[in-house]
């Protein structure tokens, strides 16, 4: 289990990332909200402890936008005010429990304990996400933000193979056995073909992945820095 820790306070910071890695979970902690969200995004964290007060972007913001890339990954908010507006507006914006600080180490680690446990519900089956870039089976549409795209069957199935084995390279061979079946006609250029519509629909949703082709190798679809 792997948490992720946003908050400015370094003492305050420091405290937690030692409570939970005595609680046995792995904790990074990030000092200002634009690198918490970066870090959010990532899509590694079972749960999140978010402050609101934050350098760079407040607690509010980053909820908001980490909710509308479409993460469900709980989220435990915690505050210095007390006040029940804010509580209010965090429960609103989509935070799944709020701790008004000081709070008992207990009490933080069960809320973390009941946040981690909820996870596999909130996972949705059908969306797979990487790098804030989601491909939903429902609807066989891949989305960035805003931006979406309908793929067709064999451009989904292809996505699907990459973001199942993201940043690992994936052989032409083993995608065009896995996607057209072993007594297909297709050959080596039919996925040619389709890792090019592919970059098309990922350049059309402004995706922060790439797919990049490692010569004699494969495919492999890392974020694209
Ligand atoms: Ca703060």
């Amino acid at each position: 289990m792997r948490v992720l820790v946003i908050e400015d306070e370094a003492r305050l910071a420091a405290t937690l990332q030692d409570l939970l890695e005595l609680g046995g979970y792995t904790a990074d902690v990030r000092r200002d909200g634009e690198s918490g969200l970066d870090e959010a995004l990532t899509g590694i964290y079972d749960v999140i402890l978010l402050d609101v007060m934050l350098p760079k972007m407040d607690g509010f913001t980053v909820l908001r936008r980490l909710r509308e890339s479409g993460s469900a990954v709980p989220v435990l908010m915690l505050t210095a005010r007390s006040e029940t507006a804010d509580k209010v507006e965090g429960l609103d914006r989509g935070a799944d429990y709020y701790l008004t600080k000081p709070f008992d180490p207990k009490e933080l680690l069960a809320c973390v304990r009941a946040l981690a446990r909820r996870q596999p519900e909130l996972r949705n089956p059908d969306l797979l996400e990487f790098c804030g870039v989601r491909l939903d089976k429902s609807s066989f549409t891949l989305s960035c933000g805003e931006r979406s795209v309908r793929l067709s069957r064999k451009e989904f199935d292809m996505m699907e193979l990459l973001m199942l084995n993201r940043n690992l390279v994936l052989a032409k061979e083993s995608l065009l056995v896995k996607i057209w079946g072993y007594e297909s006609e297709a050959e080596d250029n039919n996925v040619e073909v389709y890792i090019s519509f592919l970059r098309k629909k990922l350049a059309h949703i402004h995706a922060g992945v790439r797919i990049r082709t490692i010569r004699m190798a494969g495919y492999c679809l890392e974020e694209d820095r």
